[in-house]
Order: structure tokens, then C-alpha cells, then sequence
């Protein structure tokens, strides 16, 4: 096996494109063109006037027609990212014990973030191998069930439903930072729906938006009226209000908002979840049935139904160090697919968000193989 990393990929193999990473993501050539179009009117003004203002409600409103939310869901914003959304949540939506399905990284560090916190009973936590998927178990007392809606460090998927037997007014919550915009859901399902902006919506990191539910809303005032004392930056309540007024509790990062908006605004104008969807599947199956096809690779997950629609998850045998492949990629401006750091595999893993295009996942597969040939 060769080690040398100057392999030149043939031009014409190459993707128009090279970022397939799990996020930071690809951002789309008008999405920074929209934040040229904004840079006198919006950049490098008030947050708390009508420009920045009519941009969060245009923001707010694409997301309720994107995800067809009923009309008394509401779309919240903050800052933090989905990260701070876990520290939030445990202080404003969990009355007294969660439920936790832990099958990866990111399901895990939720699940951490409530069975720390002293006002809580200890959270209750359903675990699977990383490539498997658990299922949640309804249990009396458990006012709060979460799991990721697409676990961003295995390529798992798991389908946003409610909890049969579940206490009548326990809340979903899903994480859907990886997941939000590129797979189908039913929002109707879920109470409150989080995602951070840098993965399907192309955007920057640092902002966190969601979709609650009327019951949401609800637990968020009665908590707040229950003498927990919360951190005023962790507060819910305060970010509801804020949202309501289409601002954020402090400075939110401009051009994140222009990007964000720009992509939910050409997602709706192509048909919504139906054409962000379509184009994912599309996406994800060259990569699936590529690797089904190959001597050398195999889809990680293994149940067909589980793997992820916006992450696919390849392992390699071990005479082909995917390391390797995806340090060449590097070298010709294809990026991003190195494995998750933790999960410790001799994998690639390749984003299929729905701003990277169809043809350029084609494209990347002809170069992996072609980086295979060379180094075999
Ligand atoms: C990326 C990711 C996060 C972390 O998002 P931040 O914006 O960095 O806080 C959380 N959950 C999932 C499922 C993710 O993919």
C-alpha cells in the first residue's frame, strides 16, 4: 500500500463542490450573496430595529411553512447553538425526570446535562451500540422523552413519533441539528424541535432555533413560575418573550441570520420538505448502494431502516485505511469526511445535506474510488 499523499485526482472526477462535512457545512454561493445584498441594510445594524426584526420574523415564519406547523407552534431563537439548547432545556422544560435514548455522542451529552442537575431525579437513559438505534420506553413519571432525530456521530436516524402509554403531558424533545430541514418529520409529533443552523440550513454555528408546541410553551411558563432558580442567559422564558418581539435576549451574529434565511427561503420556494428530502435520499443512496456494491466498504449501520439520509457512515476493510483516502481527498479540495473523532472507526463519513448536490456526491464516489485504485 502506498503512502504518499501527493495523488492528483483527475479534474473530471472531482465535485464542483468539495465540502462534505457533518458541520460546518457547505454554504451555497447565494447565501453569501445574500449577505452582500444585506451589507449596508442589515449588516452592521440594531438588532433591535425593524430591519434585523423583519428578517427574524421572515426567519420565523419560513420555518413554520417549511416544517407545515400548526398555527399555535411557535418558532423560539437564542444563542448558543443546540449545546446551550441542552442546559436550557434541563433548567425550563423538564418538570422533574427525562428520558434519554443514548446511541452516540450527541443523545449522550444531553442525557449528561440532566442527570447532573440537583433538581432533577436522575434521568433515566436507554443506550444502544453506536450503529444501532434504541427505542423509547414509556415510564410513569418521566415528564420529558429526548433523543436526536439523526445522530451526527454514527449516521443513525431515528423517527420522531410520540410515545405510546407516556404520562399525558410529557413532552418530545428532539434534537434536530443534523437532522432539521433534510429528513421528513411530522411535526405534530414532537413538543419542541431544536436544531442549530450550521448542518442542513448551510448556515454559521452559534444560534439555536427551534419549533414549540402549545404544551411546550405551557411547561416553559410553568417552570418559570416555580421559584427554580434559573440563569438569566439559560432562561426559556426570556427567550420566548424575546422571540415573540422577533429578537433575541442579547446580540445575535447578523450575517448567520441572512444565511439561514436565504437557505429556508429557497427551500420552501422548491416545494419545502418534500424537494429537501427527495434530494437527500437521492443523495445518501449513491452512497449506500456504492458501498453495498463495493469489495471494500459497507454501509457502519446496518439496519437499512436506521442509517441517516443526511450522514452516511462507511467502514473500510482494514487493508484500506480510510484515514488515508480521506487525508488524499483533502489534498484535492475534498473535505470534511474524516470519521467522528470519538467513535474511533476506519470510516468515512460523508454529509448529504441538502445544500450539497446530488451530482457532486456522484462525483465524490468516483474519486474515492479512484484514490482506492491508486493506494490498493
Ligand atoms: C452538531 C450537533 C450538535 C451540536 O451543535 P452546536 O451548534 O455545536 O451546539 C448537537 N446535536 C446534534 C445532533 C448535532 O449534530
Amino acid at each position: 500500500m502506498s503512502t504518499q499523499d501527493n495523488i492528483t485526482i483527475p479534474a473530471e472526477l472531482l465535485p464542483r463542490d468539495g465540502r462534505f462535512g457533518a458541520g460546518p457545512s457547505k454554504v451555497r454561493p447565494e447565501q453569501i450573496q445574500a449577505i452582500v445584498d444585506a451589507s449596508q441594510s442589515v449588516m452592521g445594524t440594531s438588532h433591535r430595529q425593524a430591519p434585523v426584526k423583519n428578517l427574524v420574523a421572515e426567519l420565523q415564519a419560513g420555518l413554520k411553512e417549511l416544517f407545515q406547523a400548526p398555527d399555535d407552534y411557535e418558532v423560539i431563537l437564542g444563542l448558543g447553538g443546540a449545546t446551550a439548547f441542552w442546559d436550557m432545556a434541563t433548567f425550563g422544560l423538564i418538570r422533574s425526570k427525562a428520558q434519554h435514548l443514548e446511541f452516540g455522542e450527541f443523545g449522550g451529552k444531553f442525557a449528561k446535562a440532566t442527570t447532573k442537575a440537583p433538581f432533577l431525579e436522575d434521568s433515566t437513559v436507554i443506550s444502544a451500540q453506536p450503529g444501532s438505534r434504541p427505542v423509547p420506553q414509556a415510564e410513569p413519571g418521566v415528564d420529558v422523552y429526548a433523543w436526536p432525530h439523526n445522530e451526527t456521530s454514527t449516521g443513525v436516524c431515528v423517527p420522531v413519533e410520540r410515545v405510546q402509554g407516556a404520562d399525558d403531558d410529557a413532552l418530545i424533545l428532539i434534537d434536530a441539528t443534523s437532522g432539521a430541514g433534510g429528513l421528513p418529520v411530522d411535526i405534530t409529533n414532537v413538543d419542541v424541535y431544536y436544531f442549530s443552523p450550521q448542518k442542513n440550513f448551510a448556515s454559521d454555528g452559534g444560534l439555536w432555533c427551534a419549533l414549540f408546541s402549545p404544551a411546550a410553551l405551557a411547561r416553559v411558563d410553568e417552570i418559570a413560575h416555580s421559584g427554580r432558580w434559573i440563569p438569566d442567559f439559560l432562561n426559556l422564558k426570556t427567550a420566548v418573550d424575546n422571540s415573540r418581539k422577533h429578537q433575541t435576549y442579547n446580540t445575535p451574529a447578523l450575517a448567520t441570520l441572512i444565511t439561514m434565511n436565504e437557505q429556508v427561503k429557497w427551500m420552501n420556494a422548491n416545494g419545502g420538505l418534500e424537494f429537501t428530502t427527495a434530494r437527500t435520499r437521492e443523495s445518501a443512496e449513491q452512497i449506500y448502494h456504492w458501498a453495498e456494491a463495493s469489495d471494500v466498504a459497507t454501509p457502519f449501520v446496518a439496519e437499512p431502516e436506521d442509517r441517516s439520509q443526511v450522514i452516511a457512515t462507511i467502514d473500510f476493510i482494514d487493508e484500506i485505511d480510510a484515514g488515508h483516502i480521506a487525508s488524499i481527498l483533502r489534498a484535492n479540495g475534498v473535505v470534511d469526511v474524516e470519521p467522528y473523532r470519538k467513535l474511533g472507526r476506519n470510516q468515512l463519513r460523508i454529509a448529504t445535506f441538502v445544500a450539497i448536490e446530488p451530482t457532486d456526491v456522484a462525483q465524490i464516489l468516483q474519486c474515492i474510488d479512484y484514490v482506492i485504485d491508486q493506494i490498493r
